[in-house]
């Protein structure tokens, strides 16, 4: 992706207020982030667990989303596939997130979740640059069809977030 400056992922936040943007623990120094591998930026908060981060480019500008993790009970958790990279994944390596919806439906408490790769690095695992412990499915996609594929899971769950239910 496009890289982002520091101030642009602060101020991307939708979700959330102003003072919860300006706490955000950013994911590392924006020089260091390796902005050609990924198509959207995710990490867990280090200072806050149970928080996670998504910022992307969507139609044109940078939207940031913050999110609430929890680990689904085993008992409940149907697949341990991720929603976005549809990497399979063991169990405890999935966490559901949940993220307030924009505007006035996300102050009335209105949320939406996605079960994800716990630590938000789908695009590490899309390229095989991460391996994950379990075998993944066989398919025969390219990676390129897998960045696809995972970035129209991304802009339609983004595109939920910010629409009006
Ligand atoms: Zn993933």
């Amino acid at each position: 992706m496009e890289p982002l400056s520091q101030a642009e992922i602060r101020s991307s936040f939708v979700n959330c207020s102003k003072g919860e943007a300006k706490g955000v623990t950013l994911p590392a120094r924006v020089e260091t982030i390796p902005w050609a591998d990924i198509d959207f930026l995710g990490w867990r908060d280090p200072k806050a667990t149970g928080r996670g981060y998504l910022v992307l480019r969507h139609e044109g500008a940078a939207v940031g989303l913050s999110l609430r993790a929890t680990t689904p009970p085993r008992s409940r958790l149907r697949s341990s596939l991720c929603n976005f990279c549809m990497t399979a994944h063991a169990a405890a390596d999935i966490a559901l997130f949940s993220a307030r919806r924009a505007g006035a439906a996300g102050k009335a408490g209105n949320t939406l979740g996605v079960y994800l790769c716990a630590d938000l690095a789908c695009c590490l695992y899309v390229r095989r640059k991460l391996v994950p412990e379990v075998p993944q499915p066989s398919e025969t996609l390219s990676v390129e069809e897998r960045v696809a594929r995972m970035e129209l899971n991304l802009h339609r769950f983004v595109a939920d977030v910010l629409s009006a239910p």
